[in-house]
């Protein structure tokens, strides 16, 4: 049976703090398409003070939230509607995950064991007889694809070709590089390496790297999430206070995840190494900001990018350093797409009894899309990556794995030389 996890202290519980506005279920992409959804109010701060008094009034339906943290955003108030809905989750739910939802959640597990034959595990998840198994037996929807899994590690990658050469440089960043860059898409950790060393910082690999568990928080495996989340915050610990390095990351939901679900979903304390811990683009901004880098690009690089506001991305408040940094790149013509969910949080999109829900919540981005016909989409998540690309075929890439394509690396390493 799955550990689970006592919170101390329930979301913070600021339920008090609510107006009744409303405003926050006016910004719910599931009130929107599902009318057995009770909704943000009524799901987090309405709700809670019944749980409080007796659990029987957790209603298992709060399971079709999505985490998105859209209705925080938008509320008036600063209540931490999204917060006290997954705290009750973790305290209340009588469900237990199912192998589907093991199997979707043990990110590290399933990554390391399909690396090794990678080629047969990508055909084999295309095919329509595979699928259809994954579909009736393990609750894995039929139309979803998988995104590809890479022959070689990006941890193989950077032991064999980059950890060398990394001292040498006067400056030091330590990576965060999570489980997509790892085990599905190394170029994005490759792209990182290229511009950070290109601006003189060395880029090192933590102690010891776990997958940030958000996966594991929202599959109900809160238990394991927290031990994963100690390993992290212990490493990512050393690298801010003892070896002095800040530790990026390229994932926006990794991110938020370690700096914010911890604190307040796993009971993990991370409030001296917090702003330690940041986005590249956002550190990359930032030192361009104080005039301690300068970044120079290929007069020939030309590009028509569509940037789609994931939804973790609007709750930090984040956007504004990804988009600022394309903006920089002189054949660049950035289109900011409407900010709404695309659907897919993380493991939710993959599962049966989700699917439908995920690609309404989706559809008007889909459609905006497709209208504007960009050369390519370009977020900060590698989960809105997939469900993009699956639903409107269109390419989309990290803005990180962007500026280093458009990167002239020579001038700029003369530059900050
Ligand atoms: S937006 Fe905030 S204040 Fe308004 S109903 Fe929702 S939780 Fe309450
Ligand atoms: S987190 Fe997202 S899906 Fe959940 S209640 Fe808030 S807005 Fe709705």
């Amino acid at each position: 049976m799955a550990e689970r996890i006592q919170l101390k202290n329930i979301s913070g519980n600021n339920l008090e703090q609510c107006l009744k506005c409303s405003i926050c279920t006016a910004y719910c992409p599931v009130s929107a398409v599902e009318p057995n959804y009770p909704g943000p109010k009524h799901s987090g701060p309405d709700q809670e003070r019944y749980r409080l008094k007796d659990e029987k009034f957790f209603d298992e339906a709060l399971k079709m939230c999505l985490n998105c943290k859209r209705c925080e955003v938008a509320c008036p108030s600063g209540v931490r509607i999204a917060d006290i809905i997954q705290a009750s989750r973790i305290t209340y739910s009588k469900h237990r995950p199912i192998l589907r939802d093991m199997m979707l959640a043990n990110t590290d597990f399933v990554g390391t064991m399909a690396n090794m034959v990678a080629p047969i595990v990508n055909t084999t998840l295309g095919l329509s007889p595979v699928k259809a198994v994954l579909h009736g037996v393990m609750g894995v929807d039929k139309h979803r694809t998988f995104p590809a899994y890479s022959s070689q590690k990006f941890e193989t990658w950077y032991k064999r070709n980059a950890a060398a050469s990394q001292d040498s440089y006067k400056k030091h960043v330590s990576y965060f590089h999570g489980c997509y860059v790892n085990y599905n898409y190394p170029q994005l950790g490759k792209d990182l390496v290229k511009i950070m060393n290109a601006v003189g910082y060395g880029v090192h690999l933590l102690e010891k790297e776990k997958c940030c568990g958000v996966a594991l928080i929202a599959n109900g495996l809160s238990g394991q999430a927290r031990k994963q989340g100690q390993v992290n915050v212990s490493s990512i610990r050393k690298s801010v206070k003892e070896d002095h390095r800040t530790v990026l990351t390229t994932s926006s939901t990794c991110t938020f995840t370690m700096r914010d679900e911890y604190e307040h979903l796993l009971d993990i304390d991370v409030a001296d190494v917090r702003e330690g811990l940041t986005l590249a683009t956002r550190f990359l901004y930032r030192l361009i900001e104080q005039g301690e880098i300068k970044l120079a690009f290929r007069k020939d690089f030309k590009m028509r990018a569509a940037y789609h506001s994931a939804c973790h991305m609007e709750k930090m408040g984040w956007i504004v350093y990804s988009t600022e940094l394309l903006k920089m790149i002189p054949g660049m013509e950035l289109i900011m797409l409407d900010s709404q969910c695309c659907g897919i949080a993380g493991t939710y999109g993959f599962k049966k009894e989700n699917y439908e829900r995920s690609q309404q919540i989706g559809s008007g981005l889909f459609r905006q899309i497709k209208e504007l016909n960009p050369d390519c989409v370009t977020t900060d998540c590698e989960t809105c990556k997939w469900q993009i690309e699956m639903s409107t075929g269109y390419e989309v890439k990290n803005p990180i794995s962007i500026l280093a394509d458009a990167l002239d690396v020579e001038a700029t390493m003369k530059l900050n030389s």
